[in-house]
């Protein structure tokens, strides 16, 4: 697809899901008051049928934005089947960034043409654009993708989505009374917000990393790229770019 198009599409996607979220736990909590108060009976009936399609609505919603969003080049992997190729420079270099970042395990680096983007898979394969491997951004995809894979950041994030979730978790649970039909959707609608605040959390922390690892500069400018490259645009796993350089920026100190 027009690329584009498919970025506007999913950006139409993310504002719908914004609404849907919102709305679902607005009006389900309204109505659940309501009715614990007795001020209503019932529901009014299309609302549970409406919620049961939401819930579907979110489900493809969500395996549609981690395809599109962070399986976007596995997805491509797997369509497209793009060679991967190893480069000496890049394992020297990648390795090197493995020894600063002070983790044991081995890790494997391998380049792929026109995917436009980087990649970590929990077996410790960093795959990376040809064109973003570049010697400095380069380097700074490397750290952000090796940080990705290190131990302590993977505990971060599950300790960050329960510790964010247990609002959530307590407001399904007093809201448990209701039908499975209301209930499915609003845990979900519930669960969005903080998945989406440890995914971006895990974000900004990857790209602390990378700068660590390869300096300040190079992040900035990955990013600045990135931002050209692909718009300045947050989704569910990625916060916007110009977000991301306005982070690093109060973590490292503006540069002069
Ligand atoms: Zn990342």
């Amino acid at each position: 697809m027009n690329k584009k198009l498919s970025a506007r599409l999913f950006q139409f996607g993310y504002k719908l899901l914004r609404i849907l979220v919102l709305g679902t736990i607005i009006s389900v909590t309204g109505f659940a008051e309501l009715i614990r108060s007795r001020l209503y009976w019932h529901l009014p009936f299309p609302f549970q049928t409406v919620l049961l399609y939401t819930a579907l609505g979110f489900g493809i919603y969500l395996v549609l934005g981690f395809a599109v969003d962070l399986g976007g080049p596995i997805l491509s992997l797997l369509l497209s089947r793009r060679p991967e190729f190893e480069s000496l420079d890049l394992t020297r270099r990648g390795e090197e960034i493995v020894r600063r970042a002070g983790v044991r395990s081995r890790f494997r680096f391998r380049l792929k043409r026109g995917i436009e983007t980087a990649y970590s898979t929990i077996r410790k394969k960093v795959v990376i654009d040809e064109e973003l491997a570049v010697d400095g951004p380069g380097d700074f995809i490397l750290g952000h993708e090796v940080t990705h894979q290190i131990a302590g950041h993977t505990r971060g994030k599950i300790i960050r989505f329960v510790l964010y979730s247990l609002p959530a978790f307590g407001m399904a649970w007093y809201e448990g009374w209701l039908p499975a039909t209301i209930l499915i959707p609003y845990s979900l609608a519930l669960i969005v917000y903080p998945m989406k605040s440890a995914l971006h959390w895990s974000e900004y922390d990857a790209d602390e990393g990378g700068a660590w690892l390869s300096g300040q500069e190079n992040g900035i400018q990955t990013l600045m790229t990135l931002m050209k490259k692909h718009g300045d645009y947050e989704s569910f796993t990625h916060p916007r770019p110009s977000k991301r350089i306005q982070e690093l920026q109060k973590k490292f100190g503006q540069a002069h």
